[in-house]
C-alpha cells in the first residue's frame, strides 16, 4: 500500500481567481520543483527552511520560456500534511497557467494524484486516522457553521479518542479471557465471569449511546432532506424563496439558472435543510398540475422533514386532504400560509383530520415574511428533539461508522450470551476480537483497500 512515487495536483478550484495552488507530495517533490524554478537571489531549496516562502519564477526547462511569477513553500518530511516532502506553488489562478504548471511537474517526474490521495497519504503515513481523514471531507463539504464545528471536532480526534478508549476496554477483556485459555487448568471464577460481563455491558452501553447520536447529528453532515408540499398555488415557491433570501446556506447555482436546480440548502439555525425537488416546487408551469401534486406527494416518502403548506384564504380541498393523509406519520411542520388575507379556512376540520398526529401548526405569510422566524424554530425543535443533550458528547455523523458500531455490538452481544450459555472461552474470545476489529475499521486500525477506495473516491483531486 505504501507508495514512494511523487504526486501532484491542482489543489484550488479551476477557474479565474487571485491565487491558484499546485501541490506536490513525495520524496522527489523538492528536486522536481527546483529544476523549473529560478529566484532573483538564486536561493537553493536546500538552504530553505520548512514553511519559508520563496519568491521566484517558473520556467519551462525545455524552452527556457517563463511560465509564471510564483511563491513556493517547501514543507519537509515528516512535518507536512502527508508527512512526505510537500511543495506548494502559489501562482496566478488561471486555467491555462495552472494546467501548464501541472504539466511541467508531471513531465518532471510526478504522477497526477488520485482523488483524496494527499489525505490518503496522511492516513497511510500515520499522521491522521480514518475518522480524521473523513472529517477533512466533511469540513470541505460543510453547509453551515454548526456542520463545520462538528467536522472540526472529529478532525481534532474526538471520535478517534472515544473509539480508542472503547477498543482498549475490549482488549483488556480479551487479554483476561485469553489468559484463562492459555492456562486451561485455571478454572475461571464465577465472580470474574460476572465482572467481565459487566465490563462488556458498559462498553455496549457506550456504543449504543454513540449510535443514538447518529439519528440527529447526520443531518448536520448530509443535510435534513426536506419536502415542501401542498397543492398548487398555496405558496410553496413563495415560502422557499422567502427562506432562501435570508437563509440560503450556500450558493448552489448562478443567478438565472435556478430553474435547473434540484437541490437548495437552507440554514435553519445551523441545521442544513436539503430542499428536495426545488425544480418541481418552482416550475409549476412546466409540470402538469396533476403530475405536480403526484411528485410532491412522492417526495414525502424520502423526506426527513415535511413542510406542508395550506392556503388559509381558501377552504380545504380534496388535494389538501391527500397531503394531510400522507404527512401523518412523518416529522412534519404545518404551515397555514397567506395569513395576511381574510380566512376562509376550517382549522377545526384540519385538526380533526390530523389527529392523532401532533405536528406543530403555525400561521405565516410568505409574501410579507410574517411567522418565518417562528417557523425556523419549529423546524429546528421538531427535527432535533435530543440534540441539546447529545451535542455535549462525542457524535457520529457517518453511516460507515454507524454500521461498524452496529456490527461491533452484535459480536459483543454474542460474546455476552456465550458467557451465559457457558460456551468455550475460545469462541467468546473470537467474538470479542471480531468486535474489536469492527471498531478498528472506524479509525482505520483494521482496513482494506475497498474501505479506503470507497472513502477517498469522494474527495476532490488535490486534497
Ligand atoms: P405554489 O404553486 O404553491 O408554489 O404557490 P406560489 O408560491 O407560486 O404562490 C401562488 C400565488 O400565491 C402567487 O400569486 C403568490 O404571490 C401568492 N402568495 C404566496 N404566498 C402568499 C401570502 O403569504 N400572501 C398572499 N396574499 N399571497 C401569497
Amino acid at each position: 500500500m505504501l507508495t514512494d512515487d511523487t504526486i501532484a495536483a491542482i489543489s484550488t478550484p479551476l477557474g479565474e481567481g487571485g491565487i491558484g495552488i499546485v501541490r506536490l507530495s513525495g520524496k522527489d517533490s523538492i528536486e522536481i520543483v527546483e529544476k523549473i524554478f529560478t529566484s532573483p537571489k538564486h536561493k537553493s531549496f536546500k538552504d530553505l527552511a520548512s514553511y519559508k516562502v520563496i519568491y521566484g519564477h517558473l520556467k519551462d526547462p525545455a524552452t527556457g520560456e517563463e511560465i509564471d511569477e510564483v511563491l513556493v513553500t517547501v514543507m519537509r518530511s515528516p512535518y507536512s500534511y502527508t508527512r512526505e516532502n510537500v511543495v506548494e506553488i502559489n501562482c496566478h489562478s488561471g486555467m491555462v497557467t495552472l494546467r501548464k504548471i501541472l504539466e511541467l511537474v508531471l513531465k518532471g517526474g510526478t504522477r497526477l494524484a488520485e482523488p483524496g490521495e494527499f489525505t490518503k497519504r496522511a492516513f497511510i503515513n500515520g499522521r491522521i486516522d480514518l475518522t480524521q481523514a473523513e472529517a477533512v471531507l466533511d469540513l470541505i463539504k460543510s453547509k453551515t457553521d454548526e456542520s463545520r464545528r462538528i467536522a472540526i471536532e472529529q478532525l481534532q480526534g474526538g471520535l478517534s479518542e472515544k473509539i480508542t478508549t472503547l477498543r482498549d476496554g475490549l482488549k483488556e477483556i480479551c487479554a483476561h479471557l485469553e489468559a484463562y485459555i492459555d492456562f486451561p487448568d485455571d478454572e475461571i471464577e464465577i465472580a470474574t465471569r460476572k465482572d467481565l460481563v459487566v465490563s462488556m455491558k458498559e462498553i455496549e452501553t457506550e456504543l449504543r449511546k454513540l449510535i443514538k447520536t447518529y439519528d440527529e447529528s447526520r443531518f448536520f453532515r448530509d443535510g435534513l432532506s426536506t419536502a415542501i408540499v401542498g397543492r398548487p398555488n398555496v405558496g410553496k415557491s413563495s415560502l422557499l424563496n422567502a427562506l432562501l433570501q435570508k437563509d440560503r446556506a450556500i450558493v448552489t447555482a448562478l443567478p438565472g439558472t435556478t430553474r435547473d436546480v434540484i437541490e437548495e440548502y437552507l440554514n435553519i439555525n445551523g441545521l442544513p435543510l436539503r430542499i428536495m425537488d426545488t425544480a418541481g416546487i418552482r416550475d409549476v408551469q412546466n409540470v402538469a398540475e396533476k403530475e405536480g401534486v403526484k411528485r410532491s406527494l412522492q417526495s414525502i416518502e424520502n423526506a426527513d422533514l415535511v413542510i406542508a403548506v395550506f392556503d388559509v384564504s381558501e377552504p380545504l380541498k380534496d388535494e389538501d386532504f391527500e397531503v394531510i393523509e400522507k404527512i401523518k406519520v412523518k416529522n412534519a411542520v404545518i404551515v397555514l400560509n397567506k395569513c395576511d388575507l381574510p380566512s376562509a379556512f376550517d382549522k377545526i376540520a384540519l385538526s380533526s383530520h390530523l389527529t392523532p398526529c401532533d405536528s406543530p401548526v403555525l400561521n405565516i405569510s410568505a409574501l410579507r415574511g410574517d411567522g418565518l422566524e417562528e417557523l425556523k424554530d419549529r423546524i429546528f425543535n421538531s427535527s432535533l428533539t435530543d440534540w441539546k443533550e447529545e451535542r455535549e458528547g462525542v457524535l457520529i455523523t457517518n453511516l460507515r461508522h454507524k454500521i461498524a458500531i452496529e456490527n461491533a455490538i452484535a459480536s459483543l452481544g454474542r460474546a455476552m450470551s456465550g458467557f451465559e450459555e457457558t460456551k468455550p472461552l475460545e469462541i467468546i474470545a473470537l467474538e470479542l476480537r471480531d468486535s474489536l476489529d469492527r471498531l478498528g475499521e472506524i479509525v482505520g486500525a483494521v482496513t482494506t483497500e475497498d474501505i479506503l477506495d470507497s472513502i477517498f473516491k469522494n474527495f476532490c483531486i488535490g486534497k
